[in-house]
């Protein structure tokens, strides 16, 4: 059953969004050489931790230890922080994570570039920020999930790069992960009906080379097939009367926060 939040409900769900919103800025300057995953977890664990009442969604969330999932260069999801993964200059790192407050979850992911990365990861950070936005744009009431993948798939369609398709974005409330599935292709038309009251996690994960993705031994991470490089993006999203609300993002466009391509 899909849960229909009421305004109060959404403006709720904007306070915790609007934590991760400023993690992320605060997590922008920290992203360097040198700095681990687990300095990374840490620091995200006390900055959500001092906003009072609120807690990290993922720690303990099926088992996961951290309050981030940290993904580095060909980890798409789920990579676990650690004190012997360290940053180098070059490399890009998915940071996905959640924050309850009152009840209510928000749920974010953004792919930071490391010291100075290559055009080529460049050009994936920027096109799965493109597929997010344009993905977002869709939200809106008497659309489909399908029109939101269909977003995601013409953004992507003729750069070479592939969507990873065996992960998908899903709806979002008093639990991280409830229903509708949200996934990163589809038909105009297809898929659940977006009604007002929807909130719903879209979640773009896109590929330099194949989809196909497997799970390292860690029964965590997981990996492009081919170890390409692989970037996300992802946004709490209210579909209102009013248009999409972003609960997540409140600062900048992602987009705008992204080096332009040289
Ligand atoms: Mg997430
Ligand atoms: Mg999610």
């Amino acid at each position: 059953m899909i849960e229909l939040k009421s305004r109060a409900e959404i403006d709720a769900m904007a306070e915790s969004g609007s934590i991760i919103g400023a993690l992320f800025f605060e997590l922008e300057n920290r992203v360097a050489p040198g700095v681990s995953t687990l300095d990374l977890d840490h620091f995200a664990e006390e900055f959500i931790r001092s906003h009072e009442g609120a807690t990290p969604v993922f720690k303990g969330l099926y088992g996961f230890p951290g309050t981030l999932c940290t993904s580095i260069n060909d980890e798409v999801v789920h990579g676990i922080p650690s004190s012997e993964r360290v940053l180098a200059d070059g490399d890009i790192i998915s940071i996905d994570v959640g924050v309850r407050l009152r009840g209510w979850c928000a749920d974010s992911a953004r792919t930071f570039a490391v010291g100075e990365v290559s055009d080529e990861a460049q050009s994936l950070l920027r096109i799965t920020a493109d597929a997010l936005e344009r993905a977002v744009a869709v939200a809106v009431p008497d659309r489909h999930t399908g029109d939101i993948g269909h977003a995601v798939e013409t953004t992507v369609r003729g750069t070479g790069f592939e969507i990873i398709r065996d992960l998908v974005g899903h709806g979002v409330g008093r639990k991280v992960h409830e229903e509708p599935q949200v996934p990163n292709l589809g038909s105009p038309g297809e898929g659940t009906k977006l009604r007002e009251g929807m909130v719903l996690a879209i979640e773009p994960m896109i590929a330099v080379g194949t989809w196909k993705i497997r799970t390292l031994s860690d029964r965590w991470t997981m990996v492009t097939a081919d170890n390409s490089l692989s970037a996300h993006f992802e946004h709490t999203v209210a579909v209102t009367a009013d248009g999409p609300r972003v609960l997540t993002g409140t600062r900048e466009r992602i987009s705008d926060t992204l080096r332009p391509l040289s």
